[in-house]
C-alpha cells in the first residue's frame, strides 16, 4: 500500500481539498507554493502514463475542477501543472499556483506553513470545489 493509498483510506491524515468516486486531492505536505495540491487516482498505479485512457482522462478532468477551485482560493496568475513521480510510486499530478516560472522550481526551499495555515488553505479550496 502506498503512502497515498493510506491517505485516501484515512489511515494517514491529509489536508483534503476534494474527492470524487475515483480521485482524491490534498495539499502537498512540503509545498513549493501556497495551495500546492496533489491530485491522485484512488486506484494504486505507479506511473501516470500507465493509467488506462479512461482513468487518465478522469484524473485530468478532476484536476481541472480542482485547479479552478485553487485559482479562486489562492491569488495567482494560473495553475502550473507538473508530473514528477520520483518520490511516491502512486500516480499524481502537482497543481501549483504560479505567478512566474520560478514558482514551479522543485529545488526551492519548501514553504514552512503551520497546521492552521494548511487547514485554512485546504478549507478555502474545498469551499470552491464543485
Ligand atoms: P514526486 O513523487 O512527484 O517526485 O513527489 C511526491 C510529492 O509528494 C512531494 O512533493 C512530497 O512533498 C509529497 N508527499 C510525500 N509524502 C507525502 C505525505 O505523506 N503527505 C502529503 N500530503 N504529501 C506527501
Amino acid at each position: 500500500m502506498t503512502i497515498f493509498s493510506k491517505i485516501i483510506a484515512g489511515e494517514i491524515p491529509s489536508y483534503k481539498v476534494a474527492e470524487d468516486g475515483s480521485n482524491y486531492a490534498f495539499l502537498d505536505i512540503n509545498p513549493i507554493a501556497k495551495g500546492h495540491v496533489l491530485a491522485v487516482p484512488k486506484m494504486e498505479t505507479d506511473y501516470l502514463f500507465a493509467l488506462d485512457d479512461e482513468r487518465l482522462s478522469d484524473l485530468i478532468l478532476f484536476s481541472k475542477r480542482v485547479a479552478v477551485a485553487i485559482e479562486k482560493a489562492v491569488p495567482c496568475k494560473r495553475i502550473g501543472v507538473a508530473v514528477v513521480g520520483l518520490e511516491v510510486p502512486h500516480a499524481h499530478i502537482h497543481l501549483i499556483p504560479v505567478h512566474d516560472i520560478y514558482d514551479i522550481d522543485f529545488n526551492r526551499p519548501k514553504l514552512k506553513l503551520t497546521s492552521d495555515e494548511m487547514k485554512e488553505i485546504a478549507g478555502k479550496i474545498a469551499d470552491f470545489f464543485v
